[in-house]
């Protein structure tokens, strides 16, 4: 099968009461309804006046009939579009217009001010769907429309998604991905994490991103398994429901925040099949107080908006904490050097360089961000920093925007997370450049203590022999939280400009 709709439509046919999605009062929605649903949908996307290679942009809160928009869009062979739902609608202006859908799905509460939006760019359909996901003008569409739909046929080089990044570094980018693109990489992934159709993903991630999104459900899809699907992440809800599951995946902060939660404990754990990460950096105090408490080492993967999943630890075998692994089967990956992209001898640190069937074809419109970003050799320079040890694990020690020079040495941050990290009574840091007269940058730790007593002096002096003296903090600064974005990453050029001043 080329495209995710064809595997979807195996199962319909092979398996068709398998449950696809699971509603955390214990209902399932076959493969079977899920495909009537999702057919009704893409019948109110045409009657809406969507054809073929048409965008379909979609900015609603999680429920199961917004996950099946995206089997709808791929049945109307549409170009799917999912927006952040945190975006105002100010800020929609920007990917709207960038965009030029022929239909915009909003929330009910959204309508009026959408629908001015519009108008003024010039899309021409609108169509809602409140937060439960049961009623709207799309649910009205969708009524009494035939629960079949014969689907557009499509090529395996066609655009099926253009899915924004996250916006960590700057503008959020439109990565264009193919079916090709997405289908490989959720064969591989089911092959690499070993999902069968006996699986149960315990689903808690948004899904207008990637993870949640495409490496979720695509994967559900390719094995036939099943998600619980969740509206938004509460640790004692899936405290609650781990019994029924048999996989999680999640962003770092969903296993700090499970430690921390009464009610989960080893034997909750232990009907668990396997407990991934990703997104952003999984602290190594994490994985291993997780692996303490519940005898599970998580399994930390590497991916990104533009190229799905490049990196992922072993299922068997060694998941080495703070590594992300191996380069996944049919992906190529090298460390090369920033400016000439000359690969670099293993163990020295570089950008991380990837190519292979994952790879997206580049950003929409954007036609000479494209070409800075790949290689002559058609590889994508991905903006992380990292290097490949000696058993050939991938270890990522920041993003090349994050990267600090002070006094002319390159300082990673993610080296010094880690030691900040180990220090008893720091539960999480982040470390940033900030500019500095006589350094050009000075390194600052933003630290959130769980011991109140903690000062910049105990912190300093926990690190003198830890670290060389160029890498260790000019200034701590304690905060509550660390800010960070609904994927769990610390948003650094806030904390950067929050902190500009502190050597001016
Ligand atoms: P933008 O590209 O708009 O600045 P973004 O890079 O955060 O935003 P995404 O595509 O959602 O947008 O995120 C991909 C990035 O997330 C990767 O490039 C990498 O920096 C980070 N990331 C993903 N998984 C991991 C991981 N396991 N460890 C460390 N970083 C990770
Ligand atoms: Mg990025």
């Amino acid at each position: 099968a080329q495209d995710v709709l064809s595997l979807f439509l195996a199962n319909c046919t092979s398996n068709p009461d398998a449950p696809f999605l699971i509603s955390p009062d214990g209902a399932a929605l076959s493969y079977a309804a899920a495909r009537g649903k999702s057919a009704r949908l893409a019948h109110a996307f045409r009657a809406a006046g969507v054809k073929p290679g048409d965008r379909v942009a979609i900015q609603v809160e999680k429920s199961q009939t917004a996950l099946l928009t995206w089997l709808a869009a791929l049945q109307a062979g549409a170009v799917y579009l999912p927006l952040n739902t945190g975006y105002t609608v100010g800020e929609l202006r920007y990917f709207l217009g960038d965009a030029k859908p022929a239909l915009v799905l909003c929330r009910t509460e959204d309508e009026a001010a959408m629908a001015a939006l519009c108008s003024d760019l010039g899309v021409p359909a609108l169509l809602t769907l409140d937060a439960a996901g049961t009623a709207g003008s799309l649910v009205d569409a969708a009524v009494g429309q035939p629960d079949t739909f014969d689907a557009v046929p499509v090529e395996a080089g066609d655009l099926a998604a253009i899915l924004y990044t996250s916006g960590t570094t700057g503008r959020s980018k439109g990565a264009m991905l193919s079916h090709a693109n997405l289908t490989s990489n959720a064969l591989t992934l089911l092959d690499y994490w070993r999902f069968t159709s006996a699986d149960r993903l315990l689903h808690a991630l948004p899904i207008f991103h990637t993870h949640g999104l495409f490496v979720a459900t695509n994967l559900t899809i390719a094995a036939g398994s099943a998600m619980i699907f969740v509206e938004r992440f509460d640790a004692g809800e899936l405290v609650r429901l781990m019994p029924q599951a048999s996989v999680l995946m999640g962003v770092p902060t969903f296993y700090s925040r499970l430690l921390a939660q009464p009610g989960f404990t080893r034997e909750l754990a232990q009907g668990m099949r396997l407990f991934i990460s990703g997104s952003a950096p999984l602290s190594a105090e994490v994985h291993k107080d997780f692996s303490t408490l519940t005898g599970h080492a998580i399994l930390e993967r590497y991916g990104m908006t533009e190229t799905n999943m490049n990196t992922s630890n072993p299922y068997e075998g060694t998941r080495k904490p703070g590594s992300v692994g191996y380069p996944l089967p049919g992906v190529a990956l090298r460390i090369a050097d920033p400016e000439s992209g000359t690969a670099l001898a293993q163990g020295e640190i570089g950008v991380i360089e990837v190519k292979g069937p994952n790879v997206f074809g580049g950003y929409w419109q954007m036609p000479e961000k494209t070409a800075e970003e790949f290689r002559a050799d058609g590889y994508f320079i991905t903006g992380d920093l990292g290097f490949i040890d000696a058993d050939g694990y991938v270890h990522i020690v920041g993003r090349a925007k994050d990267l600090i020079i002070a006094g002319g040495f390159n300082i990673y941050p993610a080296e010094v997370e880690a030691a900040l990290d180990e220090i008893p009574g720091i539960a999480e840091s982040a470390v940033i450049g900030v500019p500095h007269a006589d350094l050009g940058e000075a390194v600052v730790a933003v630290v959130k203590a769980t011991d109140p007593a903690l000062d910049q002096t105990a912190v300093t002096s926990a690190l003198a022999d830890r670290l060389a003296r160029f890498k260790q903090p000019r200034a701590v600064v304690f905060v509550d939280e660390l800010p960070r974005n609904t994927m769990g990453k610390v948003q650094k050029a806030l904390l950067r400009e929050a902190h500009a001043g502190l050597f001016a």
